[in-house]
């Protein structure tokens, strides 16, 4: 089982600040040498809002690059999580650039978006690597499915696409009939690498049993000492997800 640690960037200045500066790179950079000196067996994954990408798409990629290139440094993958709607073109438009500079970058893509079908052929032409997710973030009917049962199905639509056109991708639920559905296409599809991903602590069972079936599981683990703000802004983003937590406590 592999981690893929979220680095706290709630001590950088917050985002709505215009006079980031240098000091910000220093200290988004830090927690990735930590992790290296620690030598951790862990991938990278940042929020492109905790860079800027509010301010200016070309301020947040000039944030983010020292800290990808102390990841690529460093031989991990650098993953960029998407966040709101309104946040994705710019982050694609930052994770193309960043994919110029480095082929082991992922970005994550939310089936709940109606635009996500276009953006995945598109990308998975440049040859990039994608995290499939369900999506965190609520939105409104014009941009995203946003009944359950659609986005159900959206996502089993895209895993299709996935295995059909992608490589190296990852496959972040924690559902049951998504695992199942990516364990069947894995069984057609012998020959198309990817892995499984899902938060820690939560289905750890399970996660033991699939990599006892062969494929790879990677735990998205959040780093650092700010835990609260990062567990906060989980739970506003959608408050459905203390459902995911509070089960994982108590079924592990
Ligand atoms: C590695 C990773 C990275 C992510 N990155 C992003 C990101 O960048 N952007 C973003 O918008 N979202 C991200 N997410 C969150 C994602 O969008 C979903 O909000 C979240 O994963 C919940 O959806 P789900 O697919 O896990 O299943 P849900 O729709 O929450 O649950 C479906 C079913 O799964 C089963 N289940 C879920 N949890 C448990 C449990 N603990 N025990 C037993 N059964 C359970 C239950 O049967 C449940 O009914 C990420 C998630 C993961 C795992």
């Amino acid at each position: 089982m592999r981690a893929e640690a979220e680095p706290f960037q709630d001590a950088l200045p917050p985002a709505s600040r215009p006079d980031l500066g240098g000091g910000c790179r220093r200290c988004a950079s830090s927690p990735v040498a930590k992790l290296r000196a620690a030598d951790v067996r862990t991938d990278v994954s940042i929020k492109p809002t905790q860079f800027g990408i509010l301010i200016d798409r070309e301020f947040a990629l000039s944030q983010i690059l020292p800290v990808m290139d102390a990841t690529r440094a460093w031989g991990r993958i650098f993953w960029v999580d998407m966040e709101a709607a309104s946040t994705v073109a710019d982050t694609i438009w930052i994770y193309e650039n960043l994919l110029k500079r480095y082929d082991r970058v992922g970005l994550c893509l939310q089936a709940n978006l109606r635009r996500t079908e276009e953006d995945l052929h598109r990308l998975l032409a440049l040859r990039a690597r994608i995290r499939l997710v369900k999506g965190a973030y609520k939105e409104t009917p014009d941009v995203a499915f946003t009944r359950r049962p659609e986005i159900d199905r959206e996502y089993l639509r895209l895993l299709q696409i996935l295995f059909a056109e992608g490589a190296h991708f990852a496959v972040a639920t924690h559902d049951g009939r998504m695992i199942a559905k990516t364990v069947a296409l894995a069984k057609e599809h012998p020959d198309v690498p990817f892995e499984f991903a899902m938060l820690q602590g939560v289905r750890d069972p399970l996660k033991s049993e699939l990599v006892a079936q062969g494929p790879a599981v990677a735990e998205y683990i959040p780093y650092g000492p700010t835990w609260l703000p990062y567990f906060t802004r989980r739970l506003r983003e959608r408050p459905r997800n203390i459902i995911t937590m509070v089960r994982s406590f108590v079924s592990g």
